[in-house]
């Protein structure tokens, strides 16, 4: 059984105030709380199993390279890679995502070669690919939503031409919510000979995610909004797309041999993890994902699903609130305005007053923003550990906003 209230009593953060108020925390979708298995393991690291790792010959080093390879292996079985030797640590999806512009398509993309891109990517699944645009002349080929915040699989599959090299999609939206049939894109994808960066930063941390079932050459994910340490995350890659990559970072961890006139690498995945690497973070996410997996990631899905559509009801039932998007089978990430009065960051202030925590402003997702014809929503996007009383705290905070602004 999923016990909501044991689980809310691993966070201890959850348990604090703020404004004098019960914290309702539902800024999960920017970043999550960390439960005490976390925490402990974080404290652990640093209080008895700490030395850099990989280089050094002595019983601390050889225990911390442990705890942290450990880890790729935690990371592979949660997203069900069958090769662990295809994660590369990150520090989060920001530098998955550019390690793939920097090491696979800046090499390989010329001047007309086309990236599709859907318009409600986050700002780390866009901004590396302007960097190509701007320097090698590649062209970013943008497909819409429907009115309702879904994105059909055939419209992106229908967006890929002759000169696509890459198809770069979220697996799920951090501003509506909707779920994209990423397996569905992938396969055509590859059917064309085209490659596939699936940003999973969202998804993974509310469904079961099958790296193999979803085919993608690269699938991104952070540690922070995976109830792991900030400074985390991984990329899962295809080891034929390993093959074709060169180096994004150099610096120590990632050479095989260094002279005056030559470098050499040493073997992926390490060739791609320069320098030493967020050892203590990284350890972090394993307990992370350990966590997740105990509760069961189906349970997980489960429980928001419930918290979803009992918001759902509550928020659409103000009819003074503009929801934006409802696409079937979304996450429970939820952003709104309210109609005809106050700006995004006024009402988060109201509901802050309140003890409930939302987030304000464009999102990290500008071109979405625009095709909305909004400026900036708020957002309120749940955990695995919300429950239905918060979502009644967040509409009556929502209420008290009507009477002030309306
Ligand atoms: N992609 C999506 C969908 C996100 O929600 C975020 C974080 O907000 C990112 C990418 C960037 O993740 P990070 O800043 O952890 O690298």
């Amino acid at each position: 059984m999923y016990d909501v209230s044991a689980i809310r009593a691993d966070f201890p953060i959850l348990a604090r105030e703020v404004n004098g108020k019960p914290l309702t925390y539902l800024d999960n979708g920017a970043s999550a709380q960390k439960p005490r298995a976390v925490i402990e393991a974080v404290t652990r690291a640093y209080e008895s199993e700490y030395a850099n790792v990989h280089r050094g010959l002595h019983f601390l080093s050889n225990l911390a390279t442990d705890k942290y390879e450990a880890v790729r292996g935690t990371i592979a079985r949660f997203l069900g890679a069958k090769d662990e030797h295809e994660i590369v640590f990150t520090t989060g999806t920001t530098e998955g995502i550019n390690l793939v512009s920097y090491g696979w398509a800046a090499p390989r993309l010329e001047a007309g070669d086309e990236i599709v891109l859907s318009v409600m990517e986050h700002h780390a699944n866009i901004v590396p690919w302007h960097f190509l645009r701007e320097r090698q002349g590649v062209v970013l080929k943008w497909v819409e939503p429907e009115p309702d915040g879904s994105l059909p699989a055939e419209k992106v599959i229908e967006a890929i031409g002759p000169r696509t090299r890459l198809v770069a999609v979220t697996h799920m939206s951090n501003v509506l919510g909707t779920v994209v049939d990423v397996a569905a894109i992938c396969k055509a994808a590859r059917e064309k000979g085209v490659a596939t960066l699936v940003d999973g930063s969202q998804a993974a941390v509310h469904m079961p995610v099958d790296v193999e079932a979803i085919g993608a050459d690269f699938y991104a994910i952070t540690g922070h909004k995976l109830y792991g340490p900030s400074g985390s995350g991984a990329i899962h890659i295809r080891k034929s797309r390993m093959a074709e990559m060169r180096p994004f970072m150099g610096g120590g961890d990632m050479i095989r041999e260094v002279g005056r006139e030559a470098v050499s690498y040493t073997d992926p995945p390490m060739k791609f993890e320069a320098g030493t690497p967020g050892i203590v973070a990284t350890i972090g996410l394993g307990a992370a994902l350990d966590y997740m997996m105990t509760l069961g990631m189906e349970n997980i899905a489960a429980h928001e699903a419930r918290i979803r559509d009992y918001a759902r009801e509550k928020l659409f039932g103000l009819n003074w609130l503009t929801v934006q998007g409802d696409a079937p089978g979304k996450g429970a990430i939820f952003s709104f305005t309210l109609q005809g009065a106050g700006h995004a960051h006024d009402i988060s202030t109201v509901l802050d007053k309140r003890g409930v925590a939302v987030r304000a402003g464009h999102h990290c997702a500008q071109p979405l923003m625009e095709h909305l014809g909004v400026t900036a929503t708020c957002r309120a996007s749940f955990g695995l550990y919300n429950t239905e009383p918060e979502v009644d705290r967040l509409i009556s905070a929502l209420e008290l906003c009507h009477d002030l602004f309306a």
